[in-house]
């Protein structure tokens, strides 16, 4: 095991919107600093998400924790565990650090498995601070294993967006055979997405524009791809849509992409039954559905959070048998705040992942 030392490297901001720092001197937190129920992880790798750029901003309602660092796929190893606390992981295992960093385990919400939405939930990179960093601080109980074998720069994008996107399609009331229709197919959300709904034996309609995109899809198995800007005219899309699904519409419908027009398309394009499941994060959308439509064809209106500590396992299991892959360009930490300004300006294809040490 490597010796602890007593400063690493964070990224961190003081305030939102003020300047992200190298801080090379950051405190780590010795072993014998660890509350019961607390884990060291050096972190090797971490993925960056859009919640980060959004938490650098302030964006959401309630803020973030100042200073901050931020991250919330850190993937790394265990080096030192806290004084009595009860876990079976041990010193030297890979785990995932996600967004939910921790919950009560004990309340109505956690019972159930959502453990989301638990009142006492604490998450990565928001409440406390995430994996922008070497050696994070995080809780035996919420950590995940990451099997052995899969490569750590892999793993890291699958604790949120993977699961984010597996979790969506679990919601989605399909078994296979169905048709569920992928809406940004060729996103960050979405290739991810396509990649989970194939293997679990789903029939993919991936909705996006150009050939680059469809050949993408098509190399994970998506059966068809529907280019919006082919079908731009009023009600196209959803005349396309209906067509391709044995002329009657998909099952369901995961929205990943950013625009709220996908919404309402899909209330229009779903077979009876269907189910819409929103996972992107649009700002200042509505979902309009018409009542009597939602009544008449017995629709599902479904938003999907995160997924819980079983969800992340499961994601990662695909991952690591090879079905599911995630694009990623692998950076130096150092280059955060050069990657938020991509973020903004839209550059960035594929998930961008840092590297923690050189
Ligand atoms: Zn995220
Ligand atoms: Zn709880």
């Amino acid at each position: 095991m490597s010796q602890i030392p007593e400063a690493a490297t964070a990224v961190v901001f003081d305030k939102c919107n003020g300047p992200i720092r190298v801080d090379k001197s950051h405190k780590v937190v010795q072993p014998n600093e660890l509350a019961p129920g607390e884990v060291l992880v050096r972190v090797e790798y971490t993925g960056v998400c859009h919640t980060d750029l959004h938490a650098h901003k302030g964006d959401w309602p309630v803020p973030p924790k100042q200073p901050l660092v931020g991250g919330h796929e850190g993937a790394g190893r265990v080096v030192a565990i806290g004084n009595g606390t009860t876990t079976t992981l041990k010193e030297g295992d890979a785990v995932g650090i996600k967004w939910l960093a921790d919950s009560c385990l004990n309340c109505e919400n956690c019972r159930e498995g959502q453990e989301a939405t638990c009142p006492l939930a604490e998450t990565s990179g928001y409440s406390k601070d995430g994996s922008f960093q070497q050696y994070a601080v995080s809780f035996a109980r919420h950590l995940t294993p990451i099997p052995e074998g899969l490569p750590l720069e892999i793993a890291a994008p699958i604790l949120c967006a993977g699961v984010t996107v597996y979790k969506a399609i679990k919601q989605s009331n399909t078994k296979p055979g169905d048709f569920v229709v992928i809406s940004g197919a060729g996103g960050g959300l979405g290739h991810l997405a396509v990649q989970y709904a194939t293997a679990i034996g789903l029939r993919v309609v991936g909705i996006d524009t150009g050939a680059d995109k469809k050949k993408l899809l098509a190399s994970y198995g998506a059966d068809i791809f529907v280019d919006f800007k082919e079908h731009s005219g009023d009600g196209a899309l959803i005349e396309e849509v209906k067509r391709v699904c044995g002329g009657v519409g998909p099952h369901a419908a995961i929205i990943t992409s950013a625009g709220g027009a996908a919404y309402n398309d899909a209330l229009e394009y779903l077979r009876p039954h269907g189910t819409l499941v929103a996972v992107g994060l649009p700002p200042d959308t509505y979902i309009k559905a018409n009542v009597f439509f939602t009544v008449f064809k017995a629709l599902r209106i479904v938003g999907s959070y995160v997924g819980n500590r079983q969800d992340a396992v499961e994601a990662l299991d695909f991952a690591a048998r090879g079905l599911v892959k995630p694009m990623i360009v692998v950076e130096p930490l150092a280059n955060l705040a050069s990657v938020y300004e991509r973020m903004e300006k839209g550059q960035v294809a594929g998930r961008i992942v840092l590297k923690c040490f050189d």
